[in-house]
């Protein structure tokens, strides 16, 4: 059984900005880097709004600055995935990992949420970056003067959508139903919006172009019948999925979000948290790394607590 100090979950920017400052303090982190490494920055282009980047840079290689950031700190990233949780004692947190049992004394859960893209099965992962993606915040404007579509009815695709007006000429909101779930300001500000048209009762069922997205079909729920719509973005709105799985009944959650109090403490005293696992409303690299610190100054000052 191997026994650490502090274990940190995940190796999206909230985890390696965790392990940034937990190994500057000495504490050598075990960075446990998750079934997807890096998180959904891996599949993302261009990088514009994170700070320190006027030229942007490609999410790949700023994640793996970031890992190589901590490790020259002494953070250990390992590949490996944390399959179960036992918390139940607070002083000796216990992991199942490939196989094998690692307790530690702190851990700073930072497994992110995977965007809900439309799994059509027919190879769209192809217009991944060409015009397919799940961050109108992060892809917004490279859509300037152009057409583009978000699906989804909730509040995401709402606000997302009058996001993209400030780009795109025209939005058109493409919904599987006849109602929105989204609040009823959010979809007010829809309908008022000029260069937003809802699609109702449209499921996206196939992207087409090459090598960037030229249109997509849209099959009628009820009548099946197809037909085709230009544009040139295509956003998804339809949600995340926090990575939680694994914990089981281990921490309280909120929507399936981890609950979180006083910034980055969960119900667990030795467990914090950080990033897109508990955040449904920001969803940023840059408030995900940020979080990260928080929790790694957290889990010192907690550690620290225990030498006292
Ligand atoms: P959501 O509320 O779960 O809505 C997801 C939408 O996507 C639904 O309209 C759903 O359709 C649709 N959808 C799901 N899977 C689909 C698929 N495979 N194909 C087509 N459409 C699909 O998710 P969200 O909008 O991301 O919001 C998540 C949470 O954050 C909510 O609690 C929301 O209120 C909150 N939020 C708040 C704000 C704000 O207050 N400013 C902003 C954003 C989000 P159906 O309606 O048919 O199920």
């Amino acid at each position: 059984m191997n026994k650490e100090k502090l274990v940190i979950l995940g190796s999206g920017p909230a985890g390696l900005t965790a392990a940034i400052y937990a190994a500057r303090a000495d504490l050598k982190p075990l960075v446990l880097e998750g079934p997807h490494p890096g998180g959904q920055l891996m599949t993302t282009t261009d990088v514009e709004n994170f700070p320190g980047f006027p030229d942007g840079i490609m999410g790949p290689q700023l994640i793996d600055n970031m890992r190589k950031q901590a490790q020259k700190f002494g953070a250990r990233c390992e590949m490996k995935a944390v399959s179960r949780v036992d918390f139940s004692d607070p002083k000796s947190l216990k992991m199942t990992v490939n196989g094998e049992e690692v307790t530690a004394d702190s851990v700073i859960i930072a497994t992110g949420s995977v965007a809900r893209w439309l799994n059509l099965g027919k190879g769209e992962e192809k217009y991944w970056g060409k015009g397919y993606t799940a961050c109108a915040t992060c892809d917004g404007a490279f859509f300037r003067g152009k057409a583009v579509a978000i699906v989804g009815g909730g509040d995401s695709a709402c606000e997302e959508a009058t996001f993209l007006t400030k780009f795109a000429d025209k939005v058109y909101l493409i919904h599987r139903r006849k109602e929105l779930r989204a609040s009823k300001p959010m979809q007010q500000r829809v309908f008022e919006n000029d260069k937003i048209e809802v699609i109702w009762n449209q499921n996206v069922t196939e992207l087409r172009g090459d090598p960037l997205l030229e249109s997509v079909e849209l099959t009628e729920t009820d009548t099946g019948e197809k037909s085709e719509l230009k544009i040139n973005g295509l956003f998804m709105g339809i949600g995340h999925d926090p990575s939680t799985k694994f914990l089981d009944d281990s921490l309280e959650l909120t929507n399936g979000y981890i609950k979180v109090e006083n910034h980055t403490n969960t119900s667990v005293p030795s467990v914090f948290v950080g990033g897109d696992v508990a955040d449904w409303h920001y969803q940023q690299a840059i408030s995900a790394a940020g979080w990260g610190c928080m929790a790694a100054l957290d889990a010192e000052a907690y550690l620290t607590s225990l030498e006292a």
